[in-house]
């Protein structure tokens, strides 16, 4: 066997193995899902904006108009008047002074974070980050102190103890993708002002599906021209391919001449930008579409909470079905399939080994009787497999409680995640493992 096989033989080993599944057709609420008709609920096209007809139109005309490609980067003739209106419109919307688009929220996040913080400064960064706020800090070569989740004590502490003279920068989801839970964005501006810190918050899958008129999880929580630098993409609620950066014209003006995959990176095609624009205009003048998402995303949960899953009663869109064990949450999967209904299995390393979930997401398009049959389906499932529902459900809980049984080792652990570019484990698991698989990733 030579190395390729044997990475790819211990992937399958561990349950971990992944790939394509192929979709015919647009990204519709059911979709044909390798040749069979199934109730998409693992997508992240919220607002059910990517196939809306004034969006397809949009980008269609676009792509006449305008050409279907930018042809260079943003700083040589890759600006385009469709990058500078929707860039216009995002600030507007995000009630900041400025925005600049970026290839994609990955791009995005390391651009941002490379371009706030390097040798000799230092990130202080969530323990679920997602997985390029986790790389940008990596590229970007700055001390990393990873803190637990949502937890502003334990950043506090942080903040306290290290930092030294350089930069500092506090990084975190608002709405963390996998969990579905919100970063206490008020403790965390707070202590970035008592702390000299800045804050990049990426606002992915809070834009569109939160705060007043979806704009976001700062907006709700108050705190507009509070935070340096927010990130989004256009990739999920708006419906599109891309990414923003949302931030005060001076910071705007400093990441054009310093973030390198803004100036390394083709720009943003014209037709992705139109389609995420009329999607924009889409949710600022017809509010009940953000209403839908959050009244759809309750009657989910509620009907798994009435099929016997352990899902706490909210209006948030992401709702993790967490299995624990790798090969359970792929049967799962598949048992769902099989009975039409397709929420995907989440695994390491985009959750920690041995969390793995079914990770489902409402959408503004699914009907409250679609919903009601999938929670019928992912119970019948389970049952088909022997897991019992009332062990499947939200990892907040859980974690809830293992903090409380942690707090007294809470400085040892606080002492463990010194480490520079790696994030701690919230649980313990098999790390060596688990890092293996991460760098074959
Ligand atoms: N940030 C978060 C929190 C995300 O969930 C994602 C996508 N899964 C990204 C950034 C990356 O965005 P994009 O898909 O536009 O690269």
């Amino acid at each position: 066997m030579n190395e390729i096989e044997q990475r790819l033989a211990e992937i399958e080993r561990l349950g971990l193995s992944r790939r394509l599944r192929l979709i015919s057709g647009s990204q519709g609420p059911r979709v044909l899902l390798d040749g069979r008709p199934v109730l998409l609920l693992c997508s992240n096209n919220y607002l059910g904006l990517a196939d809306h007809p004034h969006v397809r139109e949009a980008a269609a005309e676009a792509a006449l108009r305008w050409g279907v490609g930018a042809g260079a980067s943003r700083l040589v003739s890759g600006t385009m008047t469709v990058h500078r209106h929707l860039e216009e419109r995002l600030a507007a919307f995000k009630g900041s002074e400025a925005c600049v688009l970026f290839g994609s929220g990955y791009l995005a996040n390391l651009g941002a974070i490379g371009a706030l913080a390097g040798p000799g400064d230092t990130v202080f960064s969530d323990e679920l980050n997602h997985a390029s706020i986790v790389d940008g800090c990596k590229c970007s070569r700055a001390r990393v102190h990873v803190y637990r989740h949502l937890d502003a004590e334990h950043l506090d502490w942080s903040l306290r103890h290290h930092g030294g003279e350089g930069r500092r920068l506090i990084a975190t989801d608002s709405v963390f993708s996998m969990d579905g839970d919100v970063a206490p964005l008020g403790e965390i501006v707070e202590l970035a002002r008592r702390h000299r810190a800045r804050v990049l918050v990426d606002e992915a899958h809070a834009t569109g599906a939160l705060g007043p008129s979806g704009r976001g999880a700062v907006a709700q929580a108050g705190l507009e021209g509070e935070v340096d630098v927010l990130v989004g993409t256009l990739g999920k609620a708006l419906g599109s391919y891309g990414a923003y950066v949302c931030a005060s014209e001076e910071m705007v003006r400093y990441l054009i001449n310093t973030a390198r995959p803004l100036i390394f990176s083709t720009a943003p095609a014209p037709p992705a930008v139109a389609g995420a624009l009329a999607a924009l205009e889409e949710i600022e003048h017809d509010p009940s579409h953000v209403q839908r998402l959050r009244s759809l995303a309750l009657t989910l949960r509620r009907a798994l909470a009435a099929e016997g899953f352990d899902v706490p009663e909210s209006e948030m869109h992401i709702v993790p079905l967490r299995v624990g064990d790798e090969r359970d949450a792929v049967a799962l999967c598949q048992g769902a399939l099989e009975r039409g209904v397709f929420a995907q299995a989440i695994r390491a390393p985009s959750v920690p080994a041995g969390s793995a979930r079914l990770r489902l997401t409402a959408m503004a398009t699914h009907t409250p009787a679609e919903l009601r049959r999938a929670a019928r389906v992912l119970r019948e499932a389970a049952r088909a497999l022997g897991l019992d529902p009332a062990a499947i459900g939200a990892p907040a809980a859980e974690r809830a409680a293992n903090a409380a049984e942690r707090a007294p080792a809470r400085r040892q652990a606080t002492d463990s995640v010194e480490e520079i570019g790696a994030q701690p484990e919230p649980r313990p698991y098999d790390a060596q493992r688990a890092s293996a698989i991460t760098r074959a990733a």
